[in-house]
């Protein structure tokens, strides 16, 4: 099953339709570089409003088929990915991003909660790096 018919499939199965409008921005979605922003998306839409794609971007959040990435620059970047929780490794240099879902802040967060008498609702969590592509190349250039 493609990504779209992933997606359009978990959009329906939870009583949304289909607009002709989600169905392009959909089409978008996919054709994507690994992440993209909003902008990049509404480049691809002119016609389509900002809100529209905002409220599109949220409801596939909640579907659990698309994930922010908060890129070391402070931009929020969006990225088709249907795991569940996870977070990113992200390359300062090249802006490649990888999940990874071992997420030790579990024991962390069940202290605050017992600690701060909190109800904890979520975390964020992003890494920032060098990935060793751009690690090697750097290596190259300062042998050159
Ligand atoms: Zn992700
Ligand atoms: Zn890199
Ligand atoms: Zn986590």
């Amino acid at each position: 099953m493609s990504d779209l018919d992933l997606v359009m499939q978990r959009l329906t199965m939870r009583g949304h339709r289909i607009t002709e409008t989600r169905r392009r921005v959909l089409d978008v979605l996919v054709s994507m570089p690994a992440h993209f922003t909003v902008d990049d998306v509404l480049r691809q839409l002119p016609d389509v409003g900002r809100a529209t794609v905002f409220r599109m971007m949220k409801l596939l959040q909640d579907l659990n088929v698309v994930c922010r990435v908060l890129m070391e620059d402070g931009s929020l970047h969006y990225r088709l990915s249907t795991r569940g929780h996870h977070h990113h490794l992200v390359c300062r240099d090249c802006g490649k991003v990888e999940d990874f879902s071992n997420c030790d802040v579990s024991s962390l967060v069940q202290q605050l909660a017992a600690s701060t008498e909190y109800e904890i609702e979520g975390h964020w969590l992003e890494v920032y790096g060098r990935c060793s592509t751009c690690r090697a190349l750097e290596g190259t250039a300062v042998g050159a």
